[in-house]
């Protein structure tokens, strides 16, 4: 397959963003690279530079399932190329494989200083492959460097924690439990992560775990509902991966059972009690709370809201999947709705 230019490349990177649920701004000109961005998340916004190539096959007889990017075009200071790590923000190095269609993500600070000659950074196939399925997948490098492979959905979850996941290189322990972390995140308790790290990684590997678990939940929920919201049918890239019983309830789990795909606008609604759903999944709105508003002189769009709202949420097609009647009534029950 032919290189993509840097302006595909760009893009495919911004619709990654896009698809983990990270707003931007770019700030850096079109066809400039490095590019800068502004990233926008929940908690504050921080200045990203990416730096980011084509991952090309092979290369070594002795290494047959190898991928590199090749550095190229980098500022040289005497002769040799080298990166510049953003100040006060974070760098990115990346690679895209068309073929996998997932990234390769290195670590920044395990290549500054003057570059070799024909400088390149390696990943190996299987943890493509891996990143494929399970969403990200860590690679030892050696010398204490780990490089992950990712899908564009866990492109979010990855730049958040970038630094917490690149410190687990440093300890054989974090990153054997890292790699069961990334296979299933269910499968690894913090009694578990408590017993087997050592202090300074271990908080690294918490963090690691939730924005895995989070990411994964969100890959699972999104997909089953088809990209569009239980409620209205709105896709648009406008949609969160809601809990039934919310995440902060001791009761809660990631399962698919108990998550509902919701547009931004029907998130804040089913959160904030304006409507619900029952276990025959018929949609509810809160009559006693809609009579506040209009005494409250507050009911503007009331009407159009009530309009744009399915008789029942559509539910995904594997029964699995659905959201679980003993969820519903827990819920309902907490929030004094009664159906
Ligand atoms: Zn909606």
């Amino acid at each position: 397959m032919p290189p993509l230019r840097k302006p595909a490349l760009f893009k495919l990177f911004e619709d990654a963003l896009r698809k983990s649920g990270l707003s931007f701004l770019r700030l850096s000109g079109a066809g400039e690279h490095p590019a800068s961005y502004q990233i926008i998340t929940g908690m504050g916004s921080y200045r990203l530079r990416v730096y980011i190539w084509n991952l090309t096959f092979g290369g070594r007889v002795t290494l047959p399932d190898e991928w590199r990017v090749q550095v190229t075009g980098l500022p040289e200071v005497g002769g040799r190329q080298r990166f510049v790590p953003e100040v006060g923000g974070k760098t990115v190095i990346l690679g895209w494989c068309e073929d996998l269609e997932v990234f390769a993500a290195y670590d920044v600070n395990k290549h500054l200083g003057p570059l070799g000659g024909s400088p390149s950074i390696q990943i190996r196939q299987p943890a493509l492959e891996a990143a494929r399925i399970n969403g990200l997948a860590p690679h030892f490098k050696g010398e204490e460097e780990v490089a992950f492979a990712l899908k564009p959905a866990y492109l979010g979850s990855y730049l958040d924690n970038m630094a917490d996941l690149h410190a687990c290189g440093s300890s054989e322990e974090a990153l054997a439990i890292l790699e069961e972390i990334c296979e299933d995140p269910e499968s690894v308790d913090d009694e578990d992560i408590e017993d087997q790290v050592p202090e300074p990684r271990r908080y690294a590997v918490v963090s690691a775990k939730k924005a895995l678990r989070d990411a994964n939940f969100k890959d699972r929920v999104l997909t089953a509902y088809s990209h569009a919201c239980a409620m209205c049918g709105v896709q648009l890239r406008l949609l969160d991966a809601a809990h039934i019983l919310p995440a902060a309830h001791p009761d809660s789990t990631d399962e698919t059972r108990n998550g509902i795909a919701l547009c931004a606008l029907h998130h804040r609604a089913y959160d904030r009690g304006l409507l619900t759903f029952d276990t025959g999944y018929r949609i509810h709105r809160n009559a006693v709370m809609e009579r506040e508003l209009v005494a409250a002189g507050l009911d503007g769009g009331l009407v159009d809201f009530q309009a744009r709202l399915f008789p029942m949420i559509q539910v995904p097609p594997t029964r699995a999947d659905r959201p679980a009647s003993a969820l519903i009534e827990q819920v309902n029950s907490m929030r004094g709705w009664e159906l």
